[in-house]
């Protein structure tokens, strides 16, 4: 069986996301008492969730594998969280965590408050990105860590609370990376291009799949250098920063979503920039 398991499996040690059970953070929950041989059915939230075999990980020896759980931004720290795994419970805390607010001024109004026909394209554009972000793949290389997909500054932090010219708007749901016009865009990890497109929010984007409701997301990009369906090995190029959609500036918002669940890209770095 342990044959089988490193055949579907790749031999690497897996570097696992850092732990932060908190909104916007990551779980990691060994599942003690499942010692079946096939990957484990996790669930959280309704939406399926990463197990991983415990084997090359600090876990091993705690249980044979392990869920990756995705927490939501919105998530009530006063909540129990409730995750099943082949029909187990396992129930866990979260802490809250604060973040930190920013206060916008957007010129182009038709961003800060669309017109009927600007919600119904932006409605139709949801949809789309959602598909992406709840599809579930099982490629042989599993991914659960990445690298920056641009070279610059962080000029927005995951979790920001935003006002829009005073108005209040969802939290920041990615990290953005400020970077020259023009400049290389590269992909995170070995994925599969599973939505490309021009949003009214988001500009020009690219979803990559990278298995196991592990997707990353590339947005206000100024061009596209790859097509729905294309497989890409980590560090390859996607795009070019541009500053297309809802912005101030040329950037790029890295988007990092796990069990359908927006989380804070930086958990998956290991090399944190200071
Ligand atoms: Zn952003």
């Amino acid at each position: 069986m342990l044959i089988v398991a490193s055949l579907f499996f790749s031999a690497q040690a897996l570097a696992l996301p850092e732990e932060s059970r908190t909104p916007g953070g990551v779980a990691l929950i060994p599942l003690q008492g499942i010692d079946a041989d096939r990957l484990p059915n996790a669930w959280y939230k309704s939406h399926r969730v990463m197990v991983v075999p415990t084997e090359d990980t600090r876990f091993a020896g705690t249980a044979k594998w392990l869920a990756v759980v995705g927490i939501p931004l919105k998530a009530d720290s006063g909540e129990p969280q409730l995750m099943v795994a082949n029909g187990k419970e396992f129930p866990f805390q979260i802490e809250g965590k604060e973040y930190k607010a920013q206060y916008l001024t957007v010129k182009n109004k038709k961003h800060v408050d669309p017109d009927p026909e600007q919600v119904a394209r932006w409605r139709k554009e949801s949809v789309e990105m959602a598909s992406a972000f709840k599809n579930w793949q099982e490629p042989n290389k599993m991914v659960t860590n990445f690298i920056l997909p641009a070279d610059g500054p962080f000029s927005s932090p995951f979790g920001l609370k935003r006002f829009f010219n005073k108005k209040p708007r969802n939290p920041h749901s990615g990290l953005d990376i400020a970077a020259p016009l023009g400049a290389p865009i590269i992909a995170a990890a070995d994925g599969v291009v599973s939505a490309v497109g021009d949003y009214f929010f988001n500009g020009k984007t690219v979803i990559l799949d990278h298995g196991h409701g592990l997707t990353t997301m590339y947005c206000h990009m100024s061009d596209i250098d790859v097509k729905l369906g294309d497989q890409l090995k980590q560090g390859e190029l996607l795009g070019k920063i541009g500053k297309t959609g809802r912005v101030t500036g040329p950037h790029l918002h890295w988007g990092v979503s796990l069990n359908n669940t927006r989380v804070d890209p930086l958990l998956f770095i290991e090399e944190k920039k200071p």
